[in-house]
């Protein structure tokens, strides 16, 4: 299965997003991240620790794709359309992760309007960095993209300090020492069996 993560914005958890969706896959079959952000943000998660899989540069994707049952992909941020219509038409699944914030919805909305001129369909939302209650930022996120009929994650993913100590710490939060950590973790493999459905 091939797996992109693309967004409109940065900050909305792509690289958090790719790196927790390959720790998942991998715990399945062998799973590569390709990383394909200037920024190589993956990359360097990878270097600052050890991430379960494999990462490499985009450059070296020839090489090693054959040798692996998983691919996730994390892309540039701000893709423009041409950029996104090869992101769609070559991967199983474009993830667009997108925080519950007025910008974030904003620029997943535009994202979505090119997704439908170019006719493609294997896209699903995931909204992250959902504040807790009694905060609604998370659901009313989730009202307002299912009024517009668009594909949703069910599930979704908290804001949590343990991800920043993830990164930091160059592991995945599942092994990170943190009280929330494994909350984190759960919404994150649930989103990865959403993904293996
Ligand atoms: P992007 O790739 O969209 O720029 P990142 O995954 O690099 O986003 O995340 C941006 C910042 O937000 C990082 O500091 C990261 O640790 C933090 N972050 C990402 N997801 C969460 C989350 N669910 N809760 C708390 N912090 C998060």
């Amino acid at each position: 299965m091939i797996i992109t993560i693309a967004s409109f914005k940065g900050g909305v958890g792509k690289t958090t997003t790719a790196v927790h969706l390959a720790t998942y896959l991998q715990s399945k079959a062998p799973t590569l991240l390709i990383d394909g952000d200037p920024n190589r943000s993956a990359s360097n998660w990878s270097k600052r620790g050890e991430l379960p899989f494999k990462v490499i540069d985009e450059r070296q994707a020839a090489k090693y794709a054959k040798n692996y049952e998983h691919i996730v992909i994390d892309t540039q941020a701000r893709p423009e359309q041409e950029d996104l219509e090869a992101l769609a038409e070559g991967c199983d699944l474009l993830v667009l992760p997108t925080t519950p914030d007025a910008l974030s919805l904003d620029a997943l909305m535009q994202t979505v309007k090119v997704l439908k001129t170019l006719g493609a369909d294997q896209y699903r939302i995931l909204i992250t960095r959902v504040p807790p209650k009694p905060r609604r930022d998370g659901e009313e996120a989730r009202e307002m993209l299912t009024d517009a009929q668009l594909p949703l994650f069910k599930g979704a993913i908290r804001e949590a300090v343990a991800f920043q100590k993830a990164s930091l710490a160059g592991l995945p939060v599942n092994k990170v020492s943190d009280a929330r950590a494994k909350m984190a973790w759960r919404d994150y493999q649930k989103v990865g069996q959403e993904v293996m459905k």
